[in-house]
């Protein structure tokens, strides 16, 4: 059905030194939810684009279902495309947006009314099909739009940040609806947006992207578990990883970890991944997630880091607690911590970095020195 295959793809604006997508890998099988996130500006909108054949390729090629679509018009790549904005006609009803898709290819009446009906059904808005867009909410202006991309029955559905207009809960909830709909339709799906948290709920895979350049392609939970680099680190994940940089030492037959308050012994996973990195790298960055730091002694732990600090902040989550501790690094770092733990704001506490579940960056180039399988918490 819907396979997608990008091989080395670049974008050039015209005028512009840089290019805004640099070879672009990546091979989608059929009926895959493929998230494209990452910061603005980082060329996630143009890769779609291209995709939906609204942009020029500069180089490389693009491969739909096995037929090579460079030079394609969009409205012959079968693709639907979702837009933020709905892009739906004012002056048409939401049953005339819907089907006017299917009309323009010719499409028998009835066979379009059965069609409307039927795709009106799955997102429950046949109430509405009369009525005009101006007289809809935002998230039924949203369903209408992802009927107008359904009712086609398109080997991939392109769609461009369509929940950022909408307000959080609502955004929530749509974003269960598309999943829905995604595991009945099986439809290959190629969605951008530049929140981490749709990324992580919503794809079989997440593309991570930063200045054109892909930094990793994973499923969500390899990407939060074993983030390739320290951009990927620091963009999946909330609240974020926490980062110290430090030195890797050598001494009394211990590898540790050291800045200039703490020294911690490294497990023989992280001495052995270091080894093999080369000896003579020493300037790291250790990072370690908020739920894998706990508070209070770490007396007969193995591979416990601990520092003293003080509670800065904290942010009450309901179910749980962030809490912002200054342990003389250069920055706060972030505890998860459980709701009723009795701390407040000023308390001196000791923490303790569960070493097993750190992972050490290289300074310079970013990229993760210590990439493992997944383990268990
Ligand atoms: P994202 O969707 O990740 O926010 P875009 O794909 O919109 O990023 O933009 C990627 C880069 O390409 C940005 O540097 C942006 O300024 C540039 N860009 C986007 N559209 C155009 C255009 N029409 N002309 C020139 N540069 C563009």
């Amino acid at each position: 059905m819907g396979s997608l295959s990008c091989r080395h793809i670049y974008k050039y604006y015209k005028g512009e030194q840089r290019a805004s997508v640099k070879d672009f890998n990546l091979e989608v099988e059929d009926g895959e939810f493929i998230v494209l996130v990452g910061p603005s500006g980082c060329g996630k909108s143009t890769m779609l684009r291209m995709i939906a054949g609204l942009e020029e390729i500069s180089e490389g090629d693009l491969y739909i279902e096995n037929r090579y679509v460079n030079y394609v018009s969009p409205k012959n790549r079968d693709i639907s495309m979702v837009f933020q904005n709905y892009a739906l006609y004012p002056n048409l009803s939401v049953y005339e947006n819907i089907a006017l898709g299917l009309k323009l290819r010719k499409q028998a009446k009835h066979e379009i009314e059965l069609k409307v009906n039927r795709t009106a059904k799955v997102l429950e808005i046949s109430h509405l099909l009369e009525k005009l867009p101006g007289q809809l909410s935002g998230g039924q202006k949203q369903r209408v739009a992802l009927g107008r991309a359904i009712v086609r029955e398109p080997q991939v559905f392109l769609m461009d940040e369509p929940l950022s207009n909408l307000d959080a809960k609502l955004r929530a909830q749509t974003r269960a609806e598309i999943m829905k709909l995604h595991s009945q339709l099986k439809t290959t799906t190629i969605y951008v947006t530049h929140d981490q948290t749709e990324a992580m709920t919503m794809g079989s895979r997440i593309v991570i992207m930063k200045d054109g350049e892909i930094q990793q392609v994973a499923p969500p939970q390899q990407m939060y578990d074993q983030p390739c680099n320290l951009f990927v680190a620091g963009f999946i994940g909330s609240p974020q990883m926490n980062f110290i940089a430090g030195t890797i030492t050598r001494r009394e037959g211990e590898v540790c970890f050291e800045t200039k308050r703490v020294r911690w012994a490294l497990p023989s996973r992280h001495v052995e991944a270091l080894n093999s990195a080369g000896q003579n790298l020493r300037q790291v960055v250790l990072g370690v997630r908020p739920e894998h730091i706990r508070i209070g002694g770490a007396a007969g732990q193995p591979f416990v880091g601990t520092a003293q600090g003080r509670i800065e902040m904290m942010e009450q989550m309901g179910a749980d607690t962030y809490l912002f501790v200054d342990i003389n690094e250069r920055a706060n770092i972030i505890v998860r911590t459980e709701a009723h733990s009795g701390l407040t704001v000023g308390d001196s506490i000791e923490v303790g970095f569960r070493m097993e579940r750190v992972h050490l960056f290289d300074a310079e180039q970013g990229h993760n020195l210590v990439l493992q399988e997944a383990i268990r918490a």
